[in-house]
């Protein structure tokens, strides 16, 4: 199933052949100018122009950590486009921590003033009917799903609901602004789980991926304290191979493990992630890094979805 309103990502079943750096950087939908709006100035402090050698950073803070990125790697939002002569202007573009660049439709509204729990739905026919574009979360169990989700509306106990006997395996819908929903989806990947009720859940939301319309984009956390695992890339070919937009949040990135014992920082383990799903991918997916003990990425998440919501009301 196509459906249309979809952004990103787009998947080549075939490793990728581009050669064209210009038509990677292009936006999948109704390519633009980018303009530097009022707005956009005064977001775009959040940006990170610097970018650091990573090569010895133990015991760096993320505040000094700014990956620099091949253009190719970078996601170029709809409704924006980046000069690719002009490497040093798109990089100050870049959002903290992650590959994305801010474009035009980021706005002020990127905040949450008020956040509050709506309903629990055991379908995805019983989720709200009115249309408001919405993100979904998911991920492994003890990602840090429920962590994130207080980190990003600053409330420590609203994910709470999700935890509540019952609510573990329903699609959770907390309404932000008044205007757009944050969706909590049951997590997956419990080794404790009987194997029926594991698949249940899994057709369950995967049902939902596929049929719910006012869904932006599905946001699926990533532990980087961790090699990657099996489950996850499983979970991430599925989402770009069935077409759902999907943006990788890599979660827990203030755990930074000790080389010399063998440990793996979190930007390696973000690195070969993304190495392992690239094939399966035409253009490279949103990722970002966060910690909802540092806060780490949780301004950059708000903006990104900021400019996935306004250009979504707006096509
Ligand atoms: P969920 O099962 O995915 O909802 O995960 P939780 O949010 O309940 O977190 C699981 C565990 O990971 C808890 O012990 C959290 O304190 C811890 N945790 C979550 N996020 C972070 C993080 O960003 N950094 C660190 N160091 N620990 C975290």
């Amino acid at each position: 199933m196509l459906l249309h309103h979809r952004l990103l990502p787009r998947l080549l079943l075939l490793p990728s052949t581009h050669t064209s750096t210009s038509t990677l950087l292009r936006p999948s939908r109704l390519p633009r100018r980018l303009f530097l709006s009022p707005r956009f100035s005064a977001l775009s402090h959040l940006a990170a122009p610097e970018t650091v050698d990573q090569s010895d950073n133990e015991g760096a803070t993320h505040e000094d950590v700014q990956v620099k990125l091949p253009l190719d790697r970078l996601f170029v939002p709809p409704g924006a486009t980046v000069d690719a002569g002009n490497q040093e202007a798109v990089s100050a573009r870049v959002l903290k921590g992650s590959n994305i660049v801010l474009g035009p439709y980021a706005r002020g509204d990127a905040q949450v003033v008020n956040a509050d729990f709506v309903k629990s739905s055991v379908r995805p026919d019983d989720c709200p009917r009115d249309g408001l574009p919405e993100f979904a979360l998911v991920g492994r169990s003890n990602v840090g799903k429920s962590s994130l989700l207080n980190s990003l509306v600053r409330r420590k106990r609203l994910a709470l609901t999700s935890k509540k006997p019952g609510k573990t395996q329903c699609i959770n819908h907390f309404k932000v602004n008044d205007s757009w929903y944050l969706v909590d989806l049951p997590g997956y990947g419990y080794a404790s789980a009987p194997q029926e009720a594991r698949t249940n859940w899994d057709e369950f939301t995967r049902n939902y991926f596929l049929s719910r319309e006012n869904l932006v984009s599905v946001f699926l956390l990533i532990d980087a304290s961790i090699p990657a695992k099996k489950i996850d890339l499983d979970y991430a070919s599925w989402l770009g191979q069935n077409k759902v937009p999907m943006t990788l949040v890599f979660t827990k990135c203030d755990k930074r493990k000790k080389k010399k014992n063998g440990g793996r920082r979190p930007e390696e383990n973000v690195e070969t992630f993304q190495s392992l799903i690239r094939e399966y991918f035409e253009a490279a997916p949103p990722w970002i890094m966060t910690s909802s003990v540092t806060n780490q990425g949780r301004d950059e998440i708000l903006l990104h979805m900021s400019q996935l919501r306004n250009y979504w009301l707006k096509h």
